[in-house]
């Protein structure tokens, strides 16, 4: 629809928005507000795509030479053996998908509207045409809308323009539809991002009617980067597979010096070989991890929008947190009211129910008061609404308070707000720290604000009190509002003037006193920071409020010592002018940051970055996004958070807790864990295969096993555990270990050492299996089905060893993780029931054997158990040194 069907469309007055009914129906006939988004991959496409990868690609090649060469038995095995990787491959990533598509929904942006006269919140799909649409610094525009009135706002269009410096916008002009984009001062764009102040308008347009919509149709379908983790797995896979290469041409080379293997046996061993060690499972196992860790993670609060926060969770070693909110539950409630004349008064009653009372107001008269309050109140953008029987508040918890105070001692808000007109609004904005309002009574002007308690001093020149205003004694007020700040509490003060018409200067204003209001400490912060200090996770704090108050509060979390500097914005900015070096000093020591204006957060994370830590930083406002995007891993607050901040941010915490976060990097870690098991699990099991085949080309001794044993080997030793390992629930003791190098490889020395170590046992144990009973019986087929059936018994044992790196595996219950309890079992008997199967036997050359051969074949393989128990002590007390 265009703007001109509008006037004959829904047309509502513009105090009360459309109506229930009315948006109902506009629903109905305009659609859902969203943008057509590329249909997700059918299964079809996905199982395709399985086969895309230079491991296939290497096994197609096999199993076409095997054909060639009339071994059908070999070539089918490797088809089969694609087959099923690619079924598996094609079930998780679709589930992976689905489970993608489900946190989406979770992520869904909301809009403030006005609908039979009451602002709610509602999906951005829901906003209709004609709705009135209220809009507030850091949010994104839903739809395209023209604006009936705006105080301060300024939007940023670059993504619709390209122009990046934020645009001023008023309900005073009057674009038509031939006005340029970029120069309808009157109208806001769906996308565009409001940068400051406040905007109430109407939408003209949704979904693909928007400007944005009639761009988005040319660019749909674009897929977005793959992530750092991924990439850099995937160049390890090319290295590995390289590797086995070059390893498997180095024995054929040895085989050829030899002399006393035919060619054919040659070109077929080194098929099976490069198929049984090749990991052709690793990318399925990958995206199960993934998977897994992130739906694990929105449990736990943790919403994972870059797949890189993951890794990058894992390997943080300093949080900076914001204090209100995250480490407080954000609910505050003022406590006590001081005027000027050093009078206080304490407040009873918790929360937003304006329940409790102003206690000794009756031995005072109350004006002054009084007056205190009419401020709050109208330097106030919140509203409190009695409706279904509860309390209802919207908007900024600080205003909410005031209100609340209001009703406590018994004034009408709505009488208070209809009395004076209001002429203009100067929002609040965190870097402002202050917010006011210019109202008209006849022909009186009214000026009221609330702010800190710095700003407002600065402000004033004279004081109220029950004698009118009385020149100001600002050393008095301070030393009241430090006193009050250093127990924790959060001061506001308020001030006001009667000016003349159009002097708006917030400028020798009448001191009306401050309230000190409390916003309880989340108890679970206090444990969650002592989880990060036995972690090696430092936390930061920074705030806007005042200093005193933050310590405080710091103090009680554990977060600093009580001889702790706190470092504010004023010192930063200090240090600054001095150079990088005096800064990062200043940064070193301090964990407390206070009276810091949102745009200082980056040189913060900044200076801690140069120090060497690996930085996450949480945020909320328009501000916070250049700190969230410079730090390693941004983190934004789902509940309170600007939309701007939730786009910018790497993950979302849904609940906006402090502990969420420490959980979330609890499970980073157990997702990076986890991928490392299933590497050590596929490259032990495939350097084991290589290793035997070496000692037996170096022992004289024919194949130990033939191409389609190696086949068979590499399905049920690897084929399933591998992606039941990758459901590894969280071990314990994730955060008691020092954050990983972020500089560090996946594959690294632990995992060698481990492919070393259990690798060389299994193909020591084999190869002397298969040369003794080689010798015994002079029966080589029954010296491979031995082998084989070791092999088998390896693998799965060593699937179970790979459940933890460093526990012993009598310590992880079993059930803990059902899915690997069924592979291995399941592989197991796979083997068992193929030696009894008529024509698969034929085709395996293997055959049952006797219980004696089972017990020696046991026993060798338990050995592997006793070789990996006791690697794991040794990494334990390595483990237990280092800490
Ligand atoms: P925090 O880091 O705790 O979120 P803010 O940046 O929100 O701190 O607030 C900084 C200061 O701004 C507060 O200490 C308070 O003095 C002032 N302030 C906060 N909210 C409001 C508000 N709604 N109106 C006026 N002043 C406010
Ligand atoms: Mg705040």
């Amino acid at each position: 629809m265009t703007s001109s069907d509008l006037t004959t469309g829904a047309e509502a007055p513009p105090d009360t928005g459309l109506t229930r009914q009315e948006a109902s129906a506009c629903l109905e006939k305009y659609g859902y507000n969203q943008l057509p988004t590329p249909p997700m991959p059918g299964v079809l496409e996905l199982f395709a795509r399985q086969f895309l990868s230079p491991f296939i690609y290497i096994l197609m090649i096999a199993s076409g030479i095997s054909f060639a060469l009339g071994q059908n038995p070999s070539g089918v095995f490797i088809l089969i053996v694609l087959l099923i990787n690619a079924l598996i491959g094609t079930v998780q990533e679709y589930s992976a998908q689905k489970a993608a598509a489900a946190l989406k929904q979770m992520m869904k942006g909301t809009a403030h509207v006005l609908r039979d006269g009451q602002i709610i919140t509602v999906d951005v799909e829901e906003v209709v045409p004609g709705d009135t649409v209220l809009l507030s610094s850091g949010d994104k525009v839903p739809a395209d809308i023209r604006l009936l009135s705006a105080s301060s706002l300024a939007v940023d269009e670059s993504m619709l323009t390209g122009e990046s410096l934020a645009v001023a916008k008023n309900a005073d002009t009057h674009s038509e539809d031939s006005t340029p984009l970029t120069e309808r001062a009157d109208q806001c764009f769906a996308g565009s991002i409001i940068t400051h102040g406040r905007g109430r308008g109407r939408v003209i347009a949704t979904a693909s009617e928007t400007q944005l919509g009639k761009i988005a149709q040319g660019v749909t379908g674009k897929t977005s980067a793959e992530p750092p983790l991924m990439i850099r797995i995937r160049k390890f896979t090319y290295q590995v597979t390289f590797g086995i290469l070059a390893a498997i041409a180095a024995l054929a080379c040895l085989m050829l010096l030899d002399g006393s293997y035919s060619l054919e046996e040659m070109v077929l061993m080194t098929i099976g070989l490069a198929v049984s060690v090749i990991p052709e499972g690793l990318p399925a196992a990958l995206t199960v991890a993934l998977a897994i860790g992130m739906s694990r993670m929105a449990r736990l609060n943790v919403i994972i929008r870059k797949l890189v926060a993951v890794e990058a969770l894992g390997s943080c070693t300093l949080i900076c947190s914001d204090k209100t909110g995250t480490l407080t539950v954000n609910e505050l409630t003022i406590r006590k009211v001081m005027l000027p004349d050093g009078r206080q008064f304490d407040v009873t009653g918790e929360g937003v129910a304006p329940g409790g009372e102003i206690q000794g107001l009756e031995s005072t008269d109350p004006d002054t008061l009084r007056e205190l309050c009419v401020a709050g109140v109208l330097a106030n953008e919140s509203h409190l609404d009695y409706s279904g029987g509860e309390w209802v508040s919207q908007g900024d918890i600080v205003d909410i308070a005031f209100l609340v105070m209001a009703k406590k001692l018994g004034m009408s808000i709505s009488e208070l707000r209809t009395r004076q007109e209001q002429i203009a609004l100067i929002p609040y904005e965190s870097e402002k720290a202050y917010s006011g309002v210019v109202n008209r009574i006849g022909d009186q002007t009214l000026i009221y604000a609330k702010g800190s308690p710095e700003k407002m001093l600065a402000m004033c020149d004279r004081m109220s009190t029950t004698d009118g205003a009385t020149a100001i004694d600002k050393a008095a007020l301070e030393a009241q509002f430090n006193e009050l700040a250093s127990r924790g509490y959060r001061i506001i003060a308020l001030a006001r003037k009667t000016s003349q018409p159009g002097d708006h200067d917030m400028t020798d204003m009448v001191f009306l006193g401050m309230v000190a209001m409390i916003d309880p400490l989340r108890h679970e912060a206090f444990e969650a920071i002592e989880k990060c200090r036995a972690g090696g996770i430092e936390v930061a704090m920074i705030t806007g409020d005042h200093p005193a108050t933050a310590k405080s509060i710091a103090l009680e979390l554990g977060l600093c010592d009580a001889d702790a500097t706190v470092v504010t914005g004023p010192m930063l900015e200090e240090a600054s002018t001095r150079g990088q070096e005096a800064v990062d000093q200043l940064t070193r020591q301090a964990r407390v940051f206070a009276r810091i204006e949102p745009a200082r957060k980056a040189q913060i994370v900044d200076s801690f970055m140069r120090d060497g830590h690996f930085v996450a930083v949480t945020g909320d406002g328009v501000n916070d996004a250049p700190a969230m995007r410079q730090a390693h891993a941004g983190i934004a607050m789902g509940k309170r958070g600007t939309d701007v901040a939730k786009e910018t941010a790497d993950l979302i915490v849904t609940d906006d807790n402090f502990s969420s976060i420490v959980a979330g990097i609890e499970q980073g870690r157990v997702v990076y864990n986890n991928i490392r098991k299933v590497i050590g699990l596929l490259v032990a099991t495939g350097f084991s295969a290589i290793l035997l085949f070496f000692f037996c080309v170096l022992a004289g001794l024919p194949m130990p096993m033939i191409a389609v044993q190696l086949l068979w080997l590499n399905l049920v030793a690897n084929g399933f555990q591998d992606v039941a390992l990758a459901f590894e629930p969280k071990e314990g003791g994730e955060l008691s270990v020092k954050p990983r190098s972020p500089h560090e490889p996946v594959f690294d020395k632990h995992i060698i050492e481990h492919v070393l170590v259990v690798g060389s046992w299994m193909g020591l144990v084999a190869f002397l299996n298969f040369q003794w009973t080689f010798e015994q019986t002079q029966n080589l087929e029954e010296a491979r089905n031995l082998t084989l059936m070791l092999m088998v018994l390896f693998g799965n044992i060593h699937a179970l060893n790979s459940r933890s790196e460093f526990r012993s595996l009598f310590r992880i219950p079993l059930l803990r993780n059902p899915f690997l309890m069924l592979a291995v079992p399941l592989a197991q008997l796979a083997h068992i029931g193929a030696m009894y199967t008529p024509g698969l036997s034929d085709v395996l050359q293997i055959q049952p054997i006797s219980l004696q051969e089972w017990l020696q074949l046991l026993g060798f393989a338990l050995s592997l158990l006793v070789v990996e128990e006791l690697h794991k002590v040794l990494i334990r007390r390595r483990r237990a040194r280092a800490t």
